[in-house]
């Protein structure tokens, strides 16, 4: 091996709630934890406004605030917060080495992958502008933000009706707009949105674009069959087409489902390899939270302190 090459105990990959948890808990542990930043520092909740539900903030907080509470809790205890990439991986054997940056190496002991996920969205010029004043990724995040008010959901799977239900238990309306037809989710689900009297599912629908200058007033939305154009006017505009996992990186040594999430263990966060754990909203495709992203961030940062233990 390169001399040069440092040595960690344990490398953070990620700075969002999951890997400041890890850097918390590891760095209480004594185990110098090295963590990287990566291009979001802080991660998805720095694109957002306020978090009204993470437990310990009576009155809410800013995203970004948030954040930063998080890394000078992280940093107090000794972790060091590290701007950079994480550009590859070699996994093949023990100790690791992960390339930064496409340049600096380091071989860590353990390593804890806590990269997120990232909402795909439809690409409008609309969407971006008005991303946070209306715009959202995430009903169970910002729906409270729209109770009582007419909102539009665009998606076709299981997350989509999922969310649509759930919106419609806090909003007066739902649009569900749907490319198509038909929908990808199941019949059951499916069917939970038919029979909701306020969810209106409009078939064959594109968004053509969201409306509004400073927040979100309406959509304007084109039959693909027809041609036929519609404005409908709703306060909240929420995409759920889909996450895609921040893992491609790790795909040629880590085990992960058809989508890139990475499986671990069951109520572990043990990968297939020895030594690599994963957390947050990198192995987790269902609750995609802040903090059950910070709750496997803590078991992460456990799971590679035993895992030590067990090598001494
Ligand atoms: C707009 C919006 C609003 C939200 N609102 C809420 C809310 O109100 N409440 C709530 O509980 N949840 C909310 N969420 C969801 C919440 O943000 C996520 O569940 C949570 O951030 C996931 O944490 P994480 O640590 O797993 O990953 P992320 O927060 O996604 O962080 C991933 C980190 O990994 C880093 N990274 C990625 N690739 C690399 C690499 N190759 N090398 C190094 N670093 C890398 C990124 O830079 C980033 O720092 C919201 C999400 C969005 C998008």
């Amino acid at each position: 091996m390169n001399p040069e090459v440092e040595k960690v105990k344990v490398l953070i990959i990620g700075s969002g709630p999951a890997g400041y948890t890890a850097a918390i808990y590891a760095a209480r542990a004594g185990m110098n934890p090295v963590l990287y930043t990566g291009g979001q520092p802080g991660g998805q909740l720095t694109i957002t406004t306020d978090v009204e539900n993470y437990p310990g903030y009576p009155d809410g907080i800013m995203g970004p605030e948030m954040m930063e509470d998080f890394r000078k809790q992280a940093e107090r205890f000794g972790t060091q917060v590290r701007y950079g990439l994480v550009t590859a991986v070699d996994f093949s054997k023990r100790p690791h080495l992960v390339t930064v940056d496409d340049q600096v190496q380091i071989s860590a002991e353990t390593v804890i992958i806590s990269t997120g996920a990232s909402a795909k969205w439809l690409g409008l010029e609309s969407e971006t502008r008005l991303n946070g004043k209306g715009v959202s990724a995430c009903a169970v995040c910002d729906g409270f933000f729209f109770r009582g008010q007419e909102v539009a959901i665009i998606g076709a799977g299981d997350t989509a009706c999922e969310e649509a239900s759930y919106l419609a238990n806090i909003c007066s309306k739902v649009y569900m707009i749907v490319r198509r037809d038909e929908m990808r989710a199941s019949q059951i689900m499916q069917k939970r949105v038919k029979n909701n009297p306020k969810i209106e599912i409009l078939w064959n629908t594109e968004t053509e674009e969201i409306l509004g200058t400073d927040e979100v007033t309406g959509v304007r939305v084109v039959n693909n069959l027809s041609g036929e154009k519609r404005e409908i006017a709703i306060s909240g505009f929420f995409v759920a087409i889909g996450h895609q996992p921040n893992t491609s990186i790790f795909r040629d040594f880590i085990h992960m489902d058809s989508s890139g999430y990475i499986k671990t263990i069951p109520g572990t966060t043990r990968t297939n390899v020895e030594g690599v754990f994963a957390c947050g909203d990198a192995q987790d495709n269902v609750y995609r939270q802040a903090v059950t992203a910070a709750g496997t961030g803590c078991m992460a940062a456990l799971d590679a302190e035993r895992f030590l233990a067990e090598q001494e």
